[in-house]
């Protein structure tokens, strides 16, 4: 069955202004999946409009008590945790991804979305009663207002889940643009939030193209805050079209993490987080430490186990229960990881295994490729530099600390880093002096809603998740209050009375 789905503006299914939809086919066999409605900046600007006047219209969400609030938010987690495998399916089918990870992304939106709403009872402010006898201090969290948010296709759920939820818990009221490759799971969840009793008006998706809807909602007057997850190009224009009317930007945007792995590691945790480090979702994965940097004494010996693991990875269909690694998400973006390859063999990297798209019967229509595993890497290589999004390992060795650190830190992104040993001390001391904004120790990819997520240098701007994450969508008001009336008089420089 296909899928065909409109705008959701004002708690409703909204036309829109043109006709020609955006149709999904699938990437791992070619059929039609779904019709999603092509945006324009006018459908941007209605829904701007519902978001703004429901912003303003304080009572229906801005102003409403964190309890009531956490209370929705819950009972829309509980709609969503009820309809998993439905929604499981349609991400895994329109993103290509194994239906078990799929699985596993709902059910991460729905903790997400479950500590958000604890966290909508917990905005506070401070008091300052160090100010003199005559005056007190407060200093208040407010809700940024409008926020627009847009979203890329790897992690449809879990990119809008570490921002929504918390946009809401903060007060503030959403429009919502997901790439225009999967948009299905925004616009079922948002359907599930009206259920759930959450106001017409407060989430509002609109479909189409980043050009388009996307520019719209970076330059509109009125959004207040732009919160994306994208590429980092695509960012870098993001905060240019904010500065002309100083939006306040939150930025998650593209890694080339590093997994250093000593000779005092656990080795056999070590090949399992390494593999799976490119496995999960296919490598299409903002985090994916696609560097591995191993200490030279054990580095012939990790290789050659690592392909015989990596081996036993099975590419498949994304409704597949075995499958492991799923299809690229479109076919120019299968040519660019298998470029990227390409490049890899000729500037002089050993390939250990894969290298080329899988022909196999049955997966012949979809873009698959299947785990490539590089040795002999030098940071040169534009492998080791270019973020991939696919299943492809670049190993690089060092012998020194001090090495292992150089090459993780040698590059312009800073968003994770892993490092597995058994030595505490040097895992702290290495993790200190890692630029990145998230440093898994002896595991990689485990979460917690908890512990903020984010980038240094060209990965990003701001923090998601955590208290931080909600933090993110407040404005803080200073507020002095005069006590008494004994020294009301203003020092003015000459009287006005
Ligand atoms: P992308 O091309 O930057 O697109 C991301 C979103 O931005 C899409 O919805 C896209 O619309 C939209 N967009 C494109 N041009 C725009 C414009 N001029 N103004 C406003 N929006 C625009 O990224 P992608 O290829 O979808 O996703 C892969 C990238 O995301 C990778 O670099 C990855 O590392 C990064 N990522 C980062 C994180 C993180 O948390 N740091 C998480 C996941 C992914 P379309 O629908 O037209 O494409
Ligand atoms: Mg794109």
């Amino acid at each position: 069955m296909i899928r065909t789905y409109q705008h959701w503006i004002n708690g409703r299914e909204h036309g829109g202004t043109t006709g020609e939809p955006h149709t999904r086919h699938s990437p791992a066999h070619g059929e039609v999946l779904a019709r999603f409605a092509a945006g324009t900046a006018a459908d941007v600007d209605a829904a701007v409009t519902v978001a703004r006047r429901v912003f303003e219209d304080a009572s229906t969400w801005a102003t409403l008590p964190g309890s009531r609030k956490a209370a929705l938010l819950n009972a829309w987690a509980a709609l969503i945790e009820r309809d998993v495998t439905r929604l499981a399916e349609i991400e895994a089918e329109e993103v290509g991804k194994p239906i078990r990870y799929a699985r596993g992304e709902i059910e991460w939106s729905v903790e997400l979305l479950r500590y958000a709403a604890s966290l909508a009872w917990q905005l506070e402010g401070r008091a300052m009663t160090q100010l003199g006898d005559d005056k007190l201090g407060l200093v208040t969290r407010e809700p940024r207002g409008v926020v627009g948010i847009v979203v890329p296709w790897n992690y449809p759920m879990v990119t809008l889940f570490q921002k929504l939820p918390y946009a809401l818990a903060a007060g503030c009221t959403v429009v919502i643009k997901p790439s225009e490759l999967t948009s299905g799971t925004a616009l079922e969840v948002t359907v599930l939030a009206k259920e759930a009793g959450i106001p017409d008006g407060v989430i509002n998706v609109v479909t189409g193209l980043g050009e388009t809807v996307g520019e719209a909602l970076s330059t509109h007057p009125g959004v207040d805050m732009l919160s994306f997850t994208g590429s980092t190009r695509v960012g870098k224009r993001i905060a240019r079209n904010a500065a002309d009317s100083l939006k306040r930007v939150s930025l998650e945007l593209g890694g080339k993490s590093a997994n250093i792995v000593f000779a005092d590691a656990d080795i056999d945790s070590a090949l399992d987080g390494a593999l799976f480090g490119v496995v999960l979702n296919q490598g299409e994965e903002c985090i994916s430490p696609a560097r591995l940097l191993v200490e030279k004494p054990i580095a012939e010996t990790f290789v050659k186990q690592l392909v015989e693991r990596a081996r036993k990875v099975a590419v498949g269909m994304p409704l597949d229960e075995k499958s492991d690694v799923g299809a690229m998400i479109h076919e120019a973006h299968m040519e660019r990881v298998l470029e990227l390859i390409a490049s890899g063999s000729k500037e002089g990297a050993r390939l250990e295994l894969g290298g080329s798209r899988v022909t196999t019967a049955g997966l012949d229509r979809g873009f698959f490729v299947p785990v490539t595993i590089f040795s002999g890497v030098d940071p040169a290589m534009r492998i080791f530099r270019e973020e991939i999004f696919g299943p492809v390992l670049a190993v690089t060795t060092f012998e020194t600390v001090e090495e292992a650190i150089q090459l993780a830190n040698d590059t312009s992104y800073g968003l994770a880093n892993g490092l597995w040993t058994k030595d505490v001390d040097k895992a702290l001391k290495v993790s200190r002096r890692l630029r990145s904004g998230t440093v898994f120790v002896n595991t990689y990819f485990e979460s917690a809603p908890q512990m903020p997520f984010g980038g240094y240098k060209e990965s990003g701007l701001g923090r998601e998740n955590g208290l931080e994450g909600l933090l993110e969508f407040t404005e803080v008001k200073s507020t002095l209050l005069k006590l008494g009336t004994r020294d009301a008089a203003l020092p003015l420089a000459t009287s006005v009375t």
